[in-house]
This record gives structure tokens, sequence and C-alpha cells, in this order.
């Protein structure tokens, strides 16, 4: 991956190539190309064997034009302040494509969780908080999960923050337990909006749900969600990955079994009637959708032409980069792009944020059918500006996205 693009290149890439498709002024397209701040953290932590230890942190703000910034935070080993820019600037245009009224950030500490005690991992999450705080709050940049935090992390960030205030502030932060302000639903809302948008996708194809071939690299929260709804609608999950390593099934995986199985132990590998494969062979397998729920650079110009998918669900952000995007569009694959495909996550995050405003909070049902009617209309919409134009469902996401927070910053000006 060493000679891949860095996730910023990329990301200003799919942007230049949807501001040129839509002719957007030079002068808004030199302001959204920056994000509007940039915060770097040393993180000071006692170690329970007595050492101190000290992480970098990050938090991005790329957008606050038509809202508070909102992001996820990451914890892990290669999260570096390009990354963290890349995946901020992604956030603006997804909240955009949904619709929602929230610009882009986030955030991120260089560390590696599975080396810690939850005691250390607390101590790195109270004192980032404590370093960030001069940026986030209800009104300003609200937080949320991302790879390797959940919701113990999110509660450790509400209780620094609520304690600095002097009082109890829920909306500062969603994915947060149910007991303390969170929401119905969002565990699952990445993983259940992904397969809205593969529902919306091989309905556009014609193409079954039913007897699906779906593989799945990376199976954590947006991963194993995603499967776990495939199962649930007939389609089978013939292979799967985490960090450890990946298997196949040619029969199809029990995934709440699957599922049991990573909890106990922590990996997939070593669950029963399964032979292991690499994680080229897994990406190169014969199947209708390819999930890639892991990270950044995982189909790359070196493995595009492999790739033996009919659909790519982008349930991570920025797994395909813009040389694979090539290769894959002349292969004639459909992706659904990150920004539209991940979006379930952050629309509950939304709908967590409004009910710790309203202190009012709503029932699963009504939730997952909001869910549901934003996701697939925002497919809808990507889907026609791609057909129109007859540009890439990327394009067409992108342009989107952009054009809405282009408008927004037209109609507020350039301050002072
Ligand atoms: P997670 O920490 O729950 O899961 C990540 C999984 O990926 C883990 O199982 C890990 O073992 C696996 N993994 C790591 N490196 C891998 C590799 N090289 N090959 C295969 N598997 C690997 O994280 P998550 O929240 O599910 O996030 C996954 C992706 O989804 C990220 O790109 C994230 O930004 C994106 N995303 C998450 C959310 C959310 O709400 N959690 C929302 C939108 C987008």
């Amino acid at each position: 991956m060493a000679n891949e693009k860095s996730a910023f290149d990329m990301a200003l890439e799919n942007f230049e190539i949807a501001a040129r498709e839509l002719g957007l002024d030079e002068n808004i397209a030199k302001k959204l190309k920056y994000p509007e701040r940039c915060l770097i953290v040393s993180i000071p932590v006692r170690m329970d064997d007595g050492r101190t230890e000290v992480f970098e942190g990050y938090r991005v703000q790329h957008s606050t034009v038509k809202g508070p910034a909102k992001g996820g935070i990451r914890y892990h080993p290669n999260v570096t302040l390009d990354e963290v820019k890349a995946l901020a600037m992604w956030m603006t245009w997804k909240c955009a494509i949904v619709g929602l009224p929230y610009g882009g950030g986030k955030g991120g500490v260089r560390c590696n969780p599975k080396e810690l005690t939850m005691h250390e991992i607390e101590g790195i999450t109270r004192r980032y908080t404590t370093e960030i705080l001069p940026l986030i709050g209800p009104e300003k940049d609200i937080p949320a999960p991302d790879v390797y935090t959940n919701p113990q992390v999110m509660s450790w960030i509400m209780d620094t923050y609520s304690m600095n205030k002097g009082y109890c502030v829920p909306g500062v932060v969603t994915g947060k337990p149910i007991e303390i302000g969170g929401s119905k639903g969002r565990n699952e809302a990445t993983g259940r909006g992904v397969f809205f948008t593969i529902q919306s996708a091989l309905n556009h194809l014609n193409k079954p749900m039913k007897g699906a071939k779906i593989v799945v690299q990376g199976f954590g929260n947006a991963g194993s969600v995603t499967a776990s709804m495939l199962n649930s609608a007939q389609s089978h999950v013939i292979a799967v990955s985490d960090s450890k390593g990946c298997i196949y099934n040619e029969k199809g995986f029990d995934i709440p079994a699957l599922i049991e199985h990573k909890t106990n132990t922590g990996n997939v590998i070593g669950y029963k009637d399964c032979e292991e494969i690499s994680a080229e062979e897994l990406l190169a397998l014969k199947c209708d959708v390819l999930v890639p729920a892991a990270l950044e650079n995982a189909i790359t110009k070196n493995n595009a032409m492999n790739i033996n998918a009919k659909l790519i669900a982008e349930a991570a952000n920025g797994p395909t980069t813009p040389e694979a995007d090539r290769i894959l569009d002349d292969k004639g694959v459909f992706i659904i792009p990150d920004i539209l495909c991940n979006a379930g996550g952050v629309t509950v995050s939304y709908i967590e944020w409004v009910q710790d405003e309203q202190h009012l909070f709503w029932e699963e049902e009504d939730i997952f059918k909001k869910l549901e009617q934003i996701m697939k209309n925002a497919f809808q919409q990507v889907l026609d500006l791609s057909i129109e134009r007859k540009i890439a469902m990327r394009i067409a996401a992108n342009m989107l996205g952009i054009q809405r927070v282009a408008e927004a910053n037209l109609l507020r000006g350039i301050y002072p």
C-alpha cells in the first residue's frame, strides 16, 4: 500500500472530478478543498505499569457551513492527520447527500487498542476529550464511534465533557448507550443503511437478493450487521474477514453463530466448517455483492482487475482508490460509494442528537422506518443523477453533496 495515494489525495481527486462535472465556481471550489480547522493534541497517559506514554490525537472540522461538524473518532495505530482530514471531508458530502443539517468532522488517536487495557483506553479517551474540549459541543461538533471505538468510549467522552460543563450534556456525542441518552437502533444503523442501499441497487440491476452470494471484508460493527441483515434476507454470506484473517464457506455462514464466535474469541478465525483463505483470495472470490467494511485502500490498481463481484457496497470509508475505480468502471462493476452506502450511521446519529436535544425518545420501529426512507431516497437521487449524466455513482454522489454545500457557502458568503 506504500505507493498508493494518501486518503486526503484520494478525497481531493474525487472532489476535483465532481467539481469539474458540476462546473463549480473556482472560488467556491478553493474554499471547499480546505478543512476549516485541524487540531493536533498530545495525550499523556499513565499506563497500568506506571510508565507515562504520550499518544497523538486529532480533531478536524472540514465544514460547519450547514450545521455542527459531525463525525466519528477512530483509534488505530495508523491514524494520521491526513487520513482524518479525508474522513472529515467525506463526512461533509455524506451529511449533505442524506440531507442532514450538519457539516463534516472526524477525529482519531494513533494507538493500538488491542494492546491497551480498558483502564488505559479510558485514560486516553478522557484526556483526548479534555484536549479537544474547545472544539466540541452539541451545537459545534458532535463525535461518534468509528474503527475500534464503541458505546463505552462514547460514554467516557460524554462524562468528561459533562463534568467540565458541570451538568449532563448527552447531545455532545452520539452512539452512546441507551441508558445515558443513546438511541435505539444506533448500533445497527450503519449496517442496516448499507443493507437498504444494496436492496435498492439489486432492484435497479434486476438481481434477486435471495440466494445472492456475499463477501464481507471486515467483520466489525458495519460489516457484521450488514452480513446479518443480508443473511436474514436469505442471501448467502460465503466469506468474511477481520484483521486476523479470512474464512470461506461456499454454502454460506450461519451469521448469528459466527457473530457469537467473534464476540467470544475476538476473531473470525477458528470458526467451524470453513476454509482459511488469504486476503487477496477473499477479494477475488466470485460473488454477487462485495462489501468492503474495514479500512481505506482495500481495492487498488493492484487488485481491482481480480475483483469478481457484480456489485460493491462500500460500508467502509475510502476502500477504493481512484485508479481502481476506473478499472472497475471499465469492468462494469456497479459501486455504491461510501458517502452514500454507509450514511445510515450518521443518519441515526442525527436522530439520536435530535432526541437528546428534545429530551423525547423514539421507538425503534419509527427510527428504522425513517432510516429506510432517507437511505432509499438518497440512493434514488444519486442513481437518477448518474443515469441522467451518464456518470459513475461515485461522481454523482460527490456532485450531489458538493453542490448542496457549495450552495450553502454561496448563500452565507465569506466572513467578514
Ligand atoms: P469496527 O472497529 O467495528 O470494525 C472494523 C473491523 O475491520 C474489525 O473487525 C477489524 O478486525 C477489521 N479489519 C481491520 N483491518 C482489516 C484488514 N486489513 N482486513 C480485514 N479486516 C480488517 O469498525 P466499524 O465501525 O465497523 O468501521 C469499519 C468501516 O466502516 C470504517 O471504514 C468506518 O469508517 C466505516 N464506518 C463506520 C460507521 C459506524 O457507525 N461504525 C459509520 C460509517 C462508516
